[in-house]
């Protein structure tokens, strides 16, 4: 434990002016405060304030943040109130506790949708005072350090996820990577010890079995560089084992090679140095091509500057060379932090925290934490699945997701638009759940449009709500096309002309705001067309509705003018093919409007329309010639076959099916007798011609007695 002295001495050796008396009170007021709370260690509970303060000392902030850790604590775990501390130590420190203290009551709530509420109030708060943040993520890393005295393994588990959703990515964003990394390698050891403990007892085997050329690397790197007359430090760092863990994750490889382990930094005095260093690095070693990156003449947002490249370094091993100087290499492992100003009473630089403020308008406009979540939660990585697009980015997804859900995480367009997939090199099922490694190639089409029984098989919040709103709008729409042509139906049947007018009135007497929602509550059966007219009061002759329908057997099945046309409408949204006589384009059809369900079509002679009471519910349809061209659909025929019970006759008729280009679905044996079998069989085609041709190629076979559709 740090003591008191010492704090104050390694706050005075950056910030000679720091308020000395006040970090002194601040340390004596938090330690008789806490008194005899004792955490799980069994420690005093000033410990762990005390360890928060020296790692902000550690980050070189400045006073009022080292005195707002110790104090961090006091709040919401001992009887002082934020008045007192204000009263003690003055508004600006009061407004920084409290907004720790907020954080940390936040986190006490941990339902989902409640956990994106902290996050968006946490970025609220740090984006006030970015030192908030900063206190927080020092008592993160303490309480992570002392986890595991934690007895609640439930308890454990939730602070490592938070951990990882919450405060890694927010350290990353922040650019303070040795915050990030420990962190993330605690939370890892919380979540996933079998994989950390897999990751290091493999690092150990390759430590003891081959001999570790790091040194011999960083010394020939060294002369190399001061052949040149530069003075640089070099070293070399193992990367931690949870990012050797998603690289093999990713990857799908176990790490043999150095440059997978092992980042080497040469750090100089200036720029001008970073660049020479590299000319030398360059013509000394064989360059890696396509891995130079140049962030020192294009920072990343979080102000992270350094150069990137890989060679073929010292014996023959490829490495990547990070180039940066000291300064750089500050701001690259402590971030934000090492870009604070600790002088007191300067004006916080806005600029290099634009991200925060883009971070803020995202959350704004997010409508509610649920969405929030789904879109900026970083989920779980054992919940997840990684996955590669043909070039090689790689697509995060959580575990049990299908090529629908990759399509929509590629992009919104790629999703829509799918028709089929191919896993590593090979065509598979859209409904097949991916697996780690996998190669995922999406096959698109402009004319496909989102499926509603897509949505049966996809995992992710994005693909769900992208096909459930497609869904839901092309729905409405086809409704209020129906809606649209029964009503114009019934009021020709009534010898009426159908005006705006009219039909708004009649709008308004149903309860509805508009005549498109009249429209599409006609199509969707709530009211049929002679409701609609008898609202208007228009004389409705109840006693002549449509014409009984067993006459229409006898009617021609050309398109009568009457009839309403069945175009490029979605299948099961809202029409339905009748199960019971399978119709196909070129049948003759009628529909039953089912209400809040939309159309059934049937065969006009299928015996459910004999039965069927309500003939204000049954409409005259048509197939819509053109446009069914364009859709490459199937649909499910089913036909009852009499053939000789010969050796190779099923096989001759499937064939002949095949040949036929129709799809078999299902066969059925009903019968099957010493000469005769009788079958039912379903088969996908294109429409009644096609079914034609594929009967007429089954009573070409010498085999067969009968064919008939069913
Ligand atoms: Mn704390």
């Amino acid at each position: 434990m740090i003591r008191q002295f010492e704090l104050v001495e390694r706050l005075k050796a950056y910030d000679p002016n720091a308020d000395e008396d006040l970090l002194n009170r601040a340390y004596v007021f938090s330690m008789k405060a806490h008194g005899s709370q004792v955490r799980a260690s069994g420690d005093p509970y000033f410990s762990h304030p005390l360890e928060v303060a020296s790692l902000l000392v550690d980050l070189h902030l400045d006073c009022y943040s080292i005195v707002t850790g110790l104090l961090h604590d006091t709040v919401e775990d001992t009887l002082t109130t934020l008045e007192e501390i204000e009263h003690l130590f003055g508004a600006e420190i009061a407004k920084l506790v409290d907004g720790v203290t907020k954080i940390s009551l936040l986190e006490l709530q941990s339902e989902k949708t409640q956990q994106a509420e902290n996050l968006r109030k946490l970025v609220l708060a740090m984006s006030t005072d970015i030192r908030v943040l900063l206190v927080k993520l020092a008592d993160r890393l303490h309480n992570m350090r002392t986890l595991h005295f934690i007895p609640s393994a439930e308890k454990r588990r939730r602070i490592a996820c938070e951990t990882m959703d919450i405060y890694v990515p927010l350290s990353e964003r922040m650019g303070m990577h040795s915050f990030k990394d420990e962190l993330e390698d605690l939370a890892f050891a919380q979540l996933n010890p079998e994989a950390r403990e897999s990751v290091l007892s493999r690092l150990k085997y390759l430590h003891e079995t081959t001999v570790n050329p790091v040194e011999q690397i960083i010394v020939e790197l060294k002369e190399v560089i001061e052949a040149a007359g530069l003075s640089p430090q070099v070293s070399g760092r193992e990367k931690t084992p949870y990012s050797i863990w998603v690289k093999m994750q990713s990857k799908n490889i176990a790490f043999e090679q150095l440059s997978d382990i092992m980042a080497f930094r040469v750090a100089v005095t200036s720029i001008d140095q970073c660049y020479q260093a590299l000319g030398v690095i360059h013509s000394y070693y064989m360059v890696v091509p396509g891995r130079f990156k140049d962030f020192i003449s294009m920072p990343k947002d979080n102000g992270y500057q350094s150069i990137h490249t890989t060679v073929i370094g010292p014996m023959n091993h490829r490495i990547e060379v990070q180039i940066r100087t000291q300064q750089m290499h500050r701001v690259a492992e402590l971030g934000v932090a090492a870009h604070w100003q600790y002088k007191q009473g300067e004006s916080h630089d806005g600029r290099q925290y634009a991200w925060l403020r883009k971070l803020l308008e995202i959350m704004e406009q997010a409508s509610g934490p649920e969405e929030f979540l789904e879109h900026t939660k970083l989920e779980m990585f054992q919940d997840q699945v990684f996955c590669f697009t043909p070039k090689g980015d790689l697509i995060s997804l959580p575990k049990g997701a299908t090529p629908i859900d990759f399509a929509y995480a590629v992009h919104s367009a790629v999703g829509d638009h799918t028709v089929g997939v191919k896993i590593n090199g090979r065509q598979q099922p859209l409904r097949m759940v991916l697996q780690n490694g996998d190669q995922v190639e999406i096959i698109t089409s402009k004319t496909q449009s989102p499926s509603p029984t897509w949505e049966r098989f996809v995992v992710t919040g994005k693909a769900r709500s992208r096909i459930r709103r497609f869904v839901r709008t092309q729905q409405r729409e086809q409704f209020l096309e129906l809606g649209r042509s029964i009503l114009q139906k019934a009021f020709r049947n009534e010898h009426k002309k159908v005006s705006e007018k009219l039909l708004l009135e009649a709008a308004k007497r149903l309860n509805h705001d508009t005549v498109d929602d009249l429209h599409v509550a006609v199509g969707e059966g709530i009211h049929t067309g002679g409701e609609v007219i008898s609202a208007l009061n228009l004389e409705h002759k109840q006693s002549s509705p449509a014409p009984p329908v067993h006459s229409l057997k006898v009617k021609p099945a050309a398109v009568s003018d009457t009839a309403i046309s069945i175009k490029g409408l979605i299948e099961g949204m809202a029409v339905h093919y009748a199960g019971c006589c399978h119709p196909l384009p070129g049948d003759s059809i009628m529909g039953i409007v089912t209400t809040g369900k939309g159309v059934t079509i049937h065969t006009q002679d299928c015996e459910v329309l004999g039965v069927f009471p309500d003939t204000q519910r049954v409409l005259e349809l048509a197939w819509e010639k053109n446009d069914l061209k364009l859709h490459d659909r199937r649909y499910l025929s089913r036909l009852k076959i009499t053939f000789l019970n010969k050796p190779g006759s099923l096989a001759s008729l499937s064939t002949t099916i095949s040949k036929q280009g129709a799809n078999i679905a299902n066969i059925k044996v009903m019968n099957r007798t010493v000469d005769f079998w009788d079958i039912l069989i379903d088969i996908d085609v294109k429409d009644l011609e096609h079914l034609k041709s594929v009967m007429a190629g089954l009573r070409a076979l010498s085999i067969l007695n009968s064919v008939e559709r069913v």
